[in-house]
This record gives C-alpha cells, sequence and structure tokens, in this order.
C-alpha cells in the first residue's frame, strides 16, 4: 500500500531551484531574442534544444539508471512552465520528445528502455508520440492504423495527424491496433526509428500559434517494424500505456499553460504600469486593477491545481487522471482567458507584432485543443462525478 502522506508539499528542492534558474537565464538569453523570428518562419528551434541538451536539462527528467539525473519527477511541471512562460512553440519543441518517451518508461522492456530513454536522456533522440489519426481524434477508439504480424515483424499501415514534432523526430512511439477484433484493447504501442521503409511525413502544417513546434502526418506504408520494437514486448498493452501516458503528460500540458498565463500576466503588468491615458498610468484605474486582480486569481488557482496533479501524478495517486484533466481543463482555459485580456490591456498596440503578447494570445489557444480538448477533459471529470456519486454520504 502506497503511502500518500505529505505530497502537496510545494517547496523546490535545492535541485529543483537550480535547474529553474538556469532554464530562465537559457530562455532569457536565447528564447527571447529568437521567438518572434521562429513564429515568423516556422522554423523549429535546433539551436535552442541543442542549448538545453547542454545544459543538461533532458538528463533532469529521466530516471538515473538510464542516463538521466534520477531528481524526483515534478521536476518535469517545473521545466513546461518555465518554458511555457517565454515561448510555447519551443516548448512544444521541446517537450513533444517526453511525450513519446513516456509509453516507452511506462511499458518499455529494460533494453528498451536503456536504448531509447538512454538517448532521450542524453539529448542524442528528438521524439515524437503518434496516437491521433484523421478520423481518431478525441474518438482515440476509432483508431484505423494497423500492426500485422509477419514472422519476427509487424507491417504497420495508417496515417497518424497533428503529430508534433514528426519529421524532425528521430524516435516515433506509435499506436497501431494488433488485433482489430478487440477494439482499442487490441491496441499496442511501436517504437519506429526515422529512416525505416515506408515511414513518411506529410506537409508541414501552417498554423495559426505555435509555429517553432513542427506538426505533420505520420505516413506509414508496409513499415517492417522488428518484433523488439513493441514496447513490452506484449502485444494488446497499447491502450494502458496511451492512458499512463495521458495521465502524465496532462499536468505537464497544464505547466505550460500555467508558464503561458504566468508571461501574458507579466506583459499586462509592464504594460500597465508605463501606459499613460488621461494624465496617469492605466495600472491606476480601478478598471484594469480588477483586470489584473482576475487573471492573478486565475493564475495562481491554475498553478495549484497544476501542482497537485503534477504530484499525484509523480508518486501514482489513484485520483491521478481526475486531477490532471481538472489540472488540463483549468490551467489551458485559464491561459486562454489571461492571454486575452492581456491583449486587451494593451490596446491596439496589442494587435501588432510589436509587443509578445499578440503571439502569446495566438500560441494559447491549442492549449485547450491538444492532449485531450476542454469538452473531453470535462467528459472525464464527469465520469469521476458519477462514480464518486455512488458513494455520497
Ligand atoms: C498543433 C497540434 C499538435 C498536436 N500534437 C499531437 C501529438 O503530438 N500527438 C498526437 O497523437 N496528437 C496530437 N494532436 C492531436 C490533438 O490531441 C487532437 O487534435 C485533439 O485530441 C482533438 O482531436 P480532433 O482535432 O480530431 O478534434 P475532434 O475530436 O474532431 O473534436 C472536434 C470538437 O468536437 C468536440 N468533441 C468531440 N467529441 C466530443 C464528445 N464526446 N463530447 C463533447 N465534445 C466532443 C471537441 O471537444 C472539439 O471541440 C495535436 C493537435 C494539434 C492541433
Amino acid at each position: 500500500m502506497k503511502n500518500f502522506d505529505n505530497i502537496m508539499n510545494f517547496t523546490l528542492s535545492e535541485d529543483e531551484k537550480m535547474i529553474v534558474e538556469q532554464l530562465h537565464d537559457i530562455c532569457q538569453n536565447e528564447v527571447i531574442p529568437r521567438r518572434a523570428e521562429l513564429d515568423a518562419k516556422e522554423e523549429f528551434p535546433f539551436e535552442i534544444i541543442a542549448k538545453l541538451n547542454e545544459a543538461g536539462i533532458p538528463a533532469a527528467q529521466y530516471p538515473a539508471e538510464y542516463g538521466g539525473l534520477g531528481i524526483d519527477g515534478f521536476v518535469n511541471t517545473l521545466i513546461g512552465e518555465v518554458l511555457g512562460e517565454y515561448c510555447l512553440g519551443v516548448c512544444t519543441a521541446y517537450s513533444a520528445t517526453k511525450l513519446g518517451a513516456l509509453p516507452i518508461e511506462f511499458g518499455g522492456t529494460e533494453e528498451q528502455k536503456k536504448k531509447y530513454i538512454g538517448g532521450f536522456a542524453s539529448g542524442k533522440y528528438i521524439g515524437a508520440f503518434g496516437l491521433t489519426e484523421p478520423n481518431a481524434g478525441s474518438d482515440v477508439p476509432n483508431l484505423r492504423t494497423t500492426a500485422e504480424k509477419k514472422g519476427d515483424r509487424y507491417i504497420l499501415n495508417g496515417t497518424k495527424q497533428w503529430i508534433s514534432n514528426a519529421g524532425v523526430a528521430d524516435v516515433y512511439s506509435i499506436f497501431a491496433l494488433t488485433d482489430k477484433s478487440k477494439g482499442p484493447r487490441g491496441m499496442s504501442c511501436f517504437i519506429l526509428e526515422k529512416g525505416m521503409k515506408g515511414l513518411s511525413f506529410g506537409k508541414l502544417e501552417e498554423k495559426m500559434g505555435i509555429r517553432a513546434s513542427h506538426t505533420r502526418q505520420v505516413i506509414m506504408e508496409d513499415v517492417e517494424v522488428p518484433e523488439e520494437n513493441l514496447v513490452g514486448l506484449k502485444p494488446n498493452k497499447g491502450f494502458i500505456h496511451a492512458l499512463q501516458t495521458l495521465n502524465g503528460s496532462r499536468p505537464a500540458v497544464a505547466a505550460s499553460a500555467v508558464g503561458l498565463a504566468q508571461g501574458a500576466y507579466k506583459e499586462a503588468v509592464k504594460y500597465a504600469r508605463q501606459r499613460e491615458q488621461f494624465g496617469k498610468n492605466i495600472i491606476n484605474f480601478q478598471a484594469v486593477q480588477h483586470m489584473l486582480a482576475d487573471m492573478a486569481t486565475k493564475l495562481e488557482a491554475a498553478r495549484l491545481l497544476t501542482y497537485r496533479a503534477a504530484k499525484y501524478s509523480v508518486v501514482g495517486h489513484p485520483d491521478t487522471a481526475k486531477f490532471s484533466a481538472i489540472a488540463k481543463y483549468y490551467a489551458s482555459e485559464a491561459a486562454v482567458s489571461i492571454a486575452n485580456d492581456a491583449l486587451q490591456l494593451h490596446g491596439g498596440y496589442g494587435f501588432t507584432k510589436d509587443y509578445p503578447i499578440e503571439k502569446m494570445y495566438r500560441d494559447a489557444k491549442i492549449l485547450t485543443i491538444y492532449e485531450g480538448t476542454s469538452q473531453i477533459q470535462k467528459n472525464e471529470i464527469g465520469a469521476y462525478i458519477i462514480k464518486e456519486a455512488a458513494h455520497l454520504k
């Protein structure tokens, strides 16, 4: 029986404090000067990821036995939060690797973990996670990609839609049906490597936001995957691997939403302090202070929900799925609302590229869509409410 006492302690360890500081430095020196250009040119942030690798940030995200530093998994929340504050595009481009790593961390064999988690921890590999398909977005059970066993290989056929890092990633965690008769319970996760015959990528999607993150289709035409690349070597375990991944990754997305909201809020306060109208700085108008107060309240509520979900996820608390959904839903909607109000406080200047808030506003919207839309999070929360209602006294 696990002990869940004292898990809600949000005091940062010395390691965590050091990583946060280091990340702020990297973001101020590398991300701020480049983010507008990466956005305009829809350019993948290879150089920034190289700096993060150099600083050992990926190592901080994995266990010591696979080349990581073995720090508490809560550090992933802090990394998402800091990167999200400066550029959600860079944050998504960087974090999609961890998303691709999670099914292997949860379900992989020792050998798979040594090779792939080791490669992610050292920064050798960029990763990607392929679950969504053109006709299976929220409706994951409608998955069509197949994996047919032929001798010591699986033959994969199908198309994955909206895959972050597709085309740039070296390693792909791809979900496919190994037993169609079982529906989603007949799904398995496979590790594909760039360069495998029959594996190709669609056009670069032209997005309204997070443009430094590259999104493409992953197309599989008779891709031969050796059976040792079936995660955990046992077929039909993919549904569990996907659920475990989402429980772990939703707090991370919520953290990036908290980061974006923090960035937008700071921009709003800075602008309101220096913009003068009617003979005073606009921060002195009570209506403006009330907007900022609402933003600050939503931001802090989002942060607390996110930290709780992340702590639950790290220790494997039985209510992780519920609190991950609550945190992802609230933090992403809060980020959209805070970015909207922050832009409003910039007036006409906020509607131009002269201030970073214009990009933050465009970037924020993806947060309520990827890793499960707000409606899907609410469906999950609703399912918990029904389950818990049976035990209400
Ligand atoms: C930029 C970007 C990056 C992404 N990265 C990845 C990635 O790396 N890997 C990956 O696997 N996927 C990725 N996705 C896919 C993402 O998770 C899906 O887009 C998302 O889950 C929604 O699926 P959909 O786009 O098909 O929308 P749909 O499922 O078609 O939803 C359309 C609308 O219907 C609503 N809806 C659907 N079903 C219900 C329901 N039962 N109840 C109430 N409302 C409902 C939705 O909330 C939404 O508002 C990415 C998407 C984008 C846009």
